[in-house]
Formats: structure tokens, C-alpha cells, sequence
């Protein structure tokens, strides 16, 4: 029998309610047999007082060696204080395409059993970079920065990420009737693009129209390719669709690597109490196992969560059950 490749893979806790979902998916992870070595690194408000800043040299160089990172959610404070690390992961690795899928699992009591989506989210660019300003004391200032390339390679990605996994439809997020330069720009390039991929079939959608129409017809949609900031807000009412924040995954990826996280918070007001649902965390690093090519592992991953909530027997408060983070990770292991 041939050797199994070992893949290494930084490992970023978080803070909050993080290291409590990281650490049941990275023991998902280990129990699939695939081998990794995992590089631990520590982020967040709690490293300044060590190294200055809330994301030290050392964890982007890991994840320059590794090319890619399981991760916590990391808290960022309003209003004042250090920028988001989250958004600065994104930016120093260009990791452009942020991809969100919410879908229903079986066995959960929601509004919906048919939910199959998956938004695509420019990850670089638009108000989310935050290139912001005061003006006087009385006024701010926020920039909205669209780029050609930018629409390109997230549109892009959206058709290309259709093709390869038998998608249907793509639908154009945008707000152009209002930002006609900007997100004007964003429709058209996603309209041209769309032409070279006839075999899928896309429309766009203003977001606000967008939004209440996915509340009320989830089903009709299918990948969805929004700018940044859009697609932040509308992959949390995608999360609602499905169950909430506990059960969504997502990829950061770019050409440098690729990040892997829940897209929920780091959920301070849980934080210790080993109540987090890690489902979207364990989701997380199945995505991660897929991008690191072991399909197996990763889709045994993603049946075995699937079986455990459909089983309805080891749920998080969350799902409507009373078992621990631990608890529920330890079903997922078993069910594999
Ligand atoms: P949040 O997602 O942390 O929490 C919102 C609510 O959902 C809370 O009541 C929380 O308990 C609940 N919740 C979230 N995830 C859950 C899970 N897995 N299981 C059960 N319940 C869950 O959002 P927030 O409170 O707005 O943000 C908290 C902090 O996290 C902020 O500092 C924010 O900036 C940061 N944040 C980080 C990331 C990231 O690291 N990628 C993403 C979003 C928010």
C-alpha cells in the first residue's frame, strides 16, 4: 500500500468561543486518518501585548509555508482599536474568493428543507476594505473601490466553481440601479463573462429585491456572486436560511492559499461554556480536506455531521439539543 501524503496545515485557534470549535473539528480531521502536521499559531487581541500587533510576523510566515490554515473566529472591536485580522489575512494573501455554501440538513426544524445555495463573495475589495477617513469632526468618508480585475476573477471563479460542481444557475448581487459606476462596473464584467459560459444560466439581482426574495424562495437560487459587502450580508440571511450561524462553512482562496473558517463570530457570549455548535467549524475543514484533495475524508466528513443531525440525538442548544461542543464532536467521530 502506497504511503499517505502528509499535509501540513497552519492552525489558527482564534479567540472567544474559537479554540473550543477548532479544536473538535481538528479532531474530526484527525479521526478521518488523514495525516497532517499541524503548525499552531495565535492570533488576536491577546498577542499584542507579546508582539505588538494582533497578527504576528510568525503566523503569516506559517502560512506562507503551509499554503493553507484551518481557522477560529477572531474578534475585532468596534468602532476603535486594531483593524480586523480577519480582513488582513484576506488582503496580505489576496485571498479574493470567499465561498459560503448554506444547505438545508435533513433532521433540523427550520423554515425550509430545500435550501441548496452557494454565495461567492469578493473578498478584497469594495467598502469592506474600510479605506475610510473623518472629514472635519462632523462628517466620515468611506471609499468604494471596484476594480475591473477584481469583478473579473471573482465572476470568474463563480462560473468556473458552477462548472465543477454541476451548478446550474449563477445570479450577479449588485446594487447598480443606484452605484451605477461601481456596482455598474460589477454587472457589466459579470454580464460579459457569463456569455463565455453558456451552459449556465444567469440573471442578477438588485440585493435588497435579492434579499427578500431568498426568504421567501430560497430555492430558486443557486450560486450567488456578490461584492464584498453584499455578499457578508447576505451569506448571514443564507446562514438563517439553513439553521444559523452555527452551521456555516467557508473558503478564503486565492492564488497564494487558502483559509478555511466558520463564518460565524467568536460568540463571547457563549465563550467557554462549551456550547458552540462546531458544525460549521468541522464543515470548515472538510472544504479544506477537499481543497487538500482527500475527496474521501472530506465528503466522510460531511455525511457523517449530516447523519448525526439527521439522527437528532446529539445537538448543540443551538440545533435545539442540550449535548457539549465535545459531546457532539464525539457523535461526528463515531459516525464516520
Ligand atoms: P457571532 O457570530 O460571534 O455571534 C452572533 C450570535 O450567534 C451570538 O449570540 C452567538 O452566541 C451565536 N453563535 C455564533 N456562532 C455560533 C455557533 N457556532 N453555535 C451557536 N451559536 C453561535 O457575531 P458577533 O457577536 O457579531 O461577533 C463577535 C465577534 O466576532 C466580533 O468581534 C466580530 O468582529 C467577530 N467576527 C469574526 C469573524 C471571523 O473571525 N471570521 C467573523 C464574524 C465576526
Amino acid at each position: 500500500m502506497s504511503e499517505k501524503k502528509l499535509h501540513h496545515v497552519t492552525l489558527i485557534p482564534g479567540d472567544g468561543s474559537g479554540p473550543e470549535v477548532i479544536a473538535a473539528a481538528k479532531r474530526v480531521v484527525e479521526a478521518t486518518g488523514v495525516p497532517i502536521e499541524w503548525d499552531e499559531m495565535e492570533a488576536g487581541a491577546a498577542m499584542i501585548e507579546k508582539y505588538g500587533t494582533p497578527l504576528p510576523d510568525r503566523v503569516l510566515d506559517s502560512i506562507r509555508r503551509t499554503g493553507v490554515a484551518l481557522k477560529g473566529p477572531i474578534t475585532t472591536p468596534v468602532g476603535t482599536g486594531f483593524r480586523s485580522v480577519n480582513v488582513a489575512l484576506r488582503k496580505t494573501f489576496d485571498l479574493y474568493a470567499n465561498v459560503r455554501p448554506a444547505k438545508t440538513l435533513p433532521g433540523l426544524a427550520g423554515r425550509f428543507d430545500n435550501v441548496d445555495l452557494v454565495i461567492v463573495r469578493e473578498n478584497t475589495e469594495d467598502l469592506y476594505a474600510g479605506i475610510e477617513h473623518m472629514v472635519g469632526e462632523d462628517a466620515a468618508e468611506s471609499i468604494k473601490l471596484i476594480t475591473r480585475k477584481g469583478c473579473e476573477r471573482i465572476v470568474r471563479y463563480a462560473f468556473e466553481y458552477a462548472v465543477r460542481e454541476g451548478r446550474k444557475k449563477v445570479t450577479a448581487v449588485h446594487k447598480a440601479n443606484i452605484m451605477k459606476c461601481t456596482d455598474g462596473l460589477f454587472l457589466d464584467v459579470a454580464r460579459q463573462i457569463a456569455k463565455e459560459y453558456p451552459q449556465i444560466v444567469f440573471d442578477d439581482s438588485i440585493v435588497d429585491a435579492m434579499c427578500m426574495r431568498l426568504v421567501m424562495h430560497p430555492e430558486d437560487y443557486d450560486v450567488l456572486v456578490c461584492p464584498n459587502l453584499y455578499g457578508d450580508i447576505v451569506s448571514d440571511l443564507c446562514a438563517g436560511l439553513v439553521g444559523g450561524l452555527g452551521l456555516t462553512p467557508s473558503a478564503n482562496i486565492g492564488e497564494a492559499g487558502a483559509i478555511f473558517e466558520p463564518i460565524h463570530g467568536s460568540a463571547p457570549d457563549i465563550a467557554g461554556q462549551h456550547k458552540i455548535n462546531p458544525t460549521a467549524a468541522i464543515l470548515s475543514a472538510s472544504l479544506m480536506l477537499a481543497h487538500l484533495g482527500e475527496a474521501e475524508a472530506a465528503a466522510n466528513i460531511t455525511r457523517a455531521v449530516a447523519d448525526v443531525i439527521a439522527a437528532g440525538k446529539t445537538l448543540t442548544q443551538d440545533m435545539g439539543g442540550n449535548a457539549s461542543t465535545e459531546e457532539f464532536a464525539d457523535a461526528v467521530i463515531a459516525a464516520l
